[in-house]
Parts: C-alpha cells; sequence; structure tokens
C-alpha cells in the first residue's frame, strides 16, 4: 500500500480537537502508522492570526493521490474551514506532503508538497516520525538547520486528545496477520533508532502476540529475545511460533522472527496455565506527580529526536522520572509510566506492555553507564539480549513502576535487573541484560 505523510494544522477554537479529530479520520482512510508531537507554532504569513497547533501523520492507503486529497477536503469541511483568504486562520488544514515518493504536479495537487523545507513547523513533526524522509533531491530534515529561527514548541503531552488516545496502541503496531501455521508483521516504516529504542520490545511483543494466537488459553509467564541480525525497517517480518514442549498446565515456544527467509531473531516465550500474585510492597511512592515526570519524548531527546512510531505511538501518556539519570550518581533508576490501554483478557498484550517500559529503561540506562547518552553515538543490536517474567499479569497494573538495578557491566556491555510493580504494590517482575556495542554506523543524523 502507498505510505502517505500528511501535515495536520489548526489555529481556530478547539485546535487539539480538530487535531484529534483528523488524525481519528486519517485513519478511516488507510492503516494509520505514526503520529507527531504536536507543535505550537507562529504563524508565517498570511494576515495577524492566532499560533497554530501542527503535527504530522503518517498511514498506508489505498486511496490514489487525487482521491486522498478529496477526503481531506472533505475532512477539512467537516471541521468547518472556511477559505477567504490566503494562508487565513483556519479550523483544519490538510496537506499531502509526501505520497509514496511520487512526484505530481496537477492543477489542484503538487507533491511533495512545495513549501516542506520552508517551514519548520512541517519539517520537525515529519522529522519526527520520519527522519529519514527525502525527495529526489536531499532529506527533509536536512532543511531543518535552515529554518531553526521559525519559533516552534513542542508540546510535551500527554497527547489525549478530545478526551481520547489517537496514537496507535500496541495491539494496532503489532497486529499480525495469519498465513496457517505463521504469521506476519510489518515493522514500522520510519524508526529512526531501531536498537535506541523500544525495538526489542516491539519483536518480543510480536513474538507474545504470536504464541498468544497459540496458547490454548495459557497466559505468558516470561519471554526472551535475542536478536540475531538488525532488521530493516519496513521489512515485513515472518513469525513462525513452534511449541517445543507442554502439557495442559505449561509450555516452552521458540518464536522465529524471519526476513526474506533469513532468521533475525529469535524468542523463547513460556506460557503457565495460571500464575499466582506475588505482592512485594516496593519502598518507593505509589504516585508521583506529572510536574515532576520527564515525558519520554524528552528522556530521548538528547539523541536527536522523538523516535518514530514507538515513542509517538506506543506509549503516548508515559512520563518517565529519572532524576539519578542526569546527575549520573546512582546505580538504581526510577521511571513510572501509566498503564497502557490494552484488552483487560489479553493477557500476552499486558505483557507486551510491560516490555515496553523495561526496554526504554535498560536501554537508557544502559546509554548512561556506557557514557553514550547524550552523545549522537548508538549502538548495534544483534547482541542484545532481552527477557521479562509476568507473574501478575492478572493485577490491574494502573501505574507501572520500573526500577533498574546495575549488576555487571564492561565497556561494551551492561548486565541489569528491572523490576517493575503495578502501583498497588504487586510485583510485575522482570530480569534482563544487555549487551550493546558502541557502533558509528547507526549515528543519527543531526536534526537542529
Ligand atoms: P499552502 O499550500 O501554502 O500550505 P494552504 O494550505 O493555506 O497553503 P489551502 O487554501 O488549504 O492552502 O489549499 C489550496 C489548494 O491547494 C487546495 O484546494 C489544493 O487543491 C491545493 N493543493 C496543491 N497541492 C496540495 C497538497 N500537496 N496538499 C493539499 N492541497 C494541495
Ligand atoms: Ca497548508
Ligand atoms: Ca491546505
Amino acid at each position: 500500500m502507498p505510505h502517505v505523510y500528511v501535515g495536520i494544522g489548526s489555529n481556530l477554537s478547539d485546535r487539539t480537537g480538530f487535531l484529534g479529530q483528523a488524525v481519528k479520520s486519517i485513519a478511516s482512510l488507510g492503516v494509520l502508522r505514526a503520529v507527531s508531537p504536536i507543535y505550537e507554532t507562529a504563524p508565517i504569513g498570511g494576515p495577524d492570526q492566532g499560533p497554530y497547533l501542527n503535527a504530522v501523520a503518517g498511514f498506508d492507503t489505498d486511496l490514489g493521490p487525487l482521491d486522498l486529497l478529496d477526503r481531506l477536503l472533505e475532512i477539512e469541511r467537516a471541521a468547518g474551514r472556511v477559505r477567504d483568504e490566503k494562508w487565513g486562520p483556519r479550523t483544519l488544514d490538510l496537506d499531502i506532503l509526501w505520497y509514496d515518493g511520487r512526484n505530481i504536479d496537477e492543477v489542484g495537487l503538487t507533491v511533495p508538497h512545495p513549501q516542506i523545507r520552508n517551514r519548520r513547523f512541517v519539517l520537525a513533526p515529519l522529522a519526527d516520525v520520519a527522519p529519514r524522509l527525502e525527495d529526489d533531491i536531499a532529506p527533509f530534515a536536512d532543511s531543518l538547520g535552515a529554518v531553526a529561527d521559525q519559533s516552534i514548541r513542542r508540546m510535551t503531552g500527554p497527547y489525549d486528545v478530545d478526551g481520547e488516545r489517537w496514537m496507535l496502541s500496541i495491539e494496532a503496531a503489532t497486529e499480525l496477520t495469519r498465513d496457517g501455521d505463521v504469521f506476519h508483521v510489518k515493522t514500522p516504516p520510519d524508526w529512526s533508532n531501531t536498537s535506541g529504542d523500544m525495538f526489542g520490545a516491539f519483536l518480543s511483543t510480536v513474538a507474545l502476540r504470536a504464541v498468544g494466537e497459540e496458547s490454548h488459553g495459557q497466559q505468558p509467564s516470561s519471554v526472551t529475545y535475542q536478536f540475531v541480525h538488525g532488521i530493516p525497517l519496513g521489512a515485513e517480518i515472518e513469525v513462525s511460533p513452534v511449541r517445543v514442549r507442554g502439557t495442559g498446565r505449561s509450555a516452552d515456544y521458540v518464536v522465529s522472527l524471519l526476513v526474506a527467509g533469513s532468521v533475525m531473531g529469535r524468542a523463547s516465550v513460556s506460557t503457565v496455565a495460571s500464575a499466582g500474585r506475588i505482592t512485594i510492597a516496593p519502598d518507593v511512592p505509589t504516585v508521583v506527580p506529572l510536574s515532576q515526570c520527564t515525558p519520554v519524548d524528552e528522556l530521548f531527546a538528547p539523541f536527536g529526536r522523538l523516535v518514530g512510531a514507538s515513542a509517538v505511538s506506543w506509549r503516548p501518556l508515559e512520563r518517565w522520572d529519572i532524576p539519578d539519570l542526569v546527575d549520573g550518581s546512582s546505580d538504581l533508576f526510577r521511571a513510572w509510566s501509566p498503564n497502557l490501554t490494552l484488552g483487560a483478557d489479553d493477557l500476552f498484550l499486558r505483557a507486551s506492555a510491560i516490555m515496553m517500559p523495561i526496554d526504554a529503561l535498560i536501554w537508557t540506562t544502559a546509554m548512561h553507564r556506557l557514557g553514550l547518552l547524550g552523545t549522537r553515538e548508538i549502538v548495534v543490536t544483534p547482541t542484545l539480549d532481552f527477557s521479562g517474567r509476568f507473574p501478575n499479569l492478572m493485577t490491574d497494573p494502573g501505574w507501572h513502576l520500573g526500577e533498574v538495578t546495575i549488576d555487571h557491566m564492561t565497556d561494551r556491555s551492561v548486565a541489569g535487573t528491572i523490576r517493575v510493580w503495578a502501583d498497588d504494590g504487586a510485583y510485575l517482575s522482570v530480569g534482563t541484560s544487555y549487551n550493546l556495542i558502541p557502533d558509528t554506523r547507526y549515528q543519527i543524523p543531526d536534526n537542529n
């Protein structure tokens, strides 16, 4: 399906409401892949008018460019858009920025949108969701420097709009299609930073979910994921879960993740018929004011940007509080995140949600300890080993609390233990280790 990026803008009345509504409408035109954070921006050109909110959405659609434009104009009209003066204030503006790499020059439609490079309010959110997107000339992100004088401000969320979350859920982002004994899933098309991001969590989630389809009512008790090879962005992954042993009470699965017939990664997933509830009272507060938390996108900011589909789409409401990470004086890091909205009855999805804070925490911790946090150096993933255990999935997690302790480290590897609790003190448990190899081949381009 053609992949498309649309710029969204609003500067009248309920701006976030219009943005949220627009994303929902866009989602109905195909498969939503990523939504950028919202930026507040000063108007450029046109009459004296109020500040804009801008964002970019990436999605796959079967609509051709002109049909898509018609549908977008329809969505604008439904939002009460009136055109009286050029670049005048508007409830909603939807511009096709990029359509599957095509160059279109027709009456009423020019693609890529000719103004992209002149507008920081387009370039910045576009770089968030598609940092490597380019036209025939160069990556769009290369033009950010030239518009640095335009004033914009990233809004730090929470990104729930109009009373509803409007980002992709884990469920949507890791949706599997079944093909006999194997499943297929596509990685996000633009994931600027596969190792520095939730890619391990994404892949372990995929493995968990595939096993969930085969588990005959059992629930996950643990997952370990190992990279054999880096997985290319946008790749179609074949996920094949094989039950290696099992009884009515427990089972073990080996899940291979293949791209074009080659094994890229492998997960071991164990399931049990039911697990008891274990409660260990954490000696930490169970509530932390949001004002003291750092949104996840800021946590990742030293690496250049909010990283694509995961940070934007999987954890829009998540917030982290890792003061020690900043001053570096402690081996103990803590993070908080609200529960992700997940099907209460889908325990495999719940387990997946727990993998997100695990991945974010251990990775950030490892970067910090290896002295890479805040540098543009990045690490390769193929040797990463990643695991989680889930004794208490029946518990409603509310807020997750994650705590990392470093058990061992060398100049290229960090082994740590992460424990995750629900906000009522139920121990959700997790152990993980990372083996990271600093490698400048994966440098992130500078986007300011
Ligand atoms: P700008 O195009 O500079 O952002 P604008 O968005 O304010 O200006 P509009 O009044 O919303 O301009 O759009 C005018 C017309 O532009 C639309 O009716 C549409 O036919 C045409 N157009 C040309 N290329 C595009 C594109 N890539 N995306 C959306 N509209 C486009
Ligand atoms: Ca426009
Ligand atoms: Ca427009």
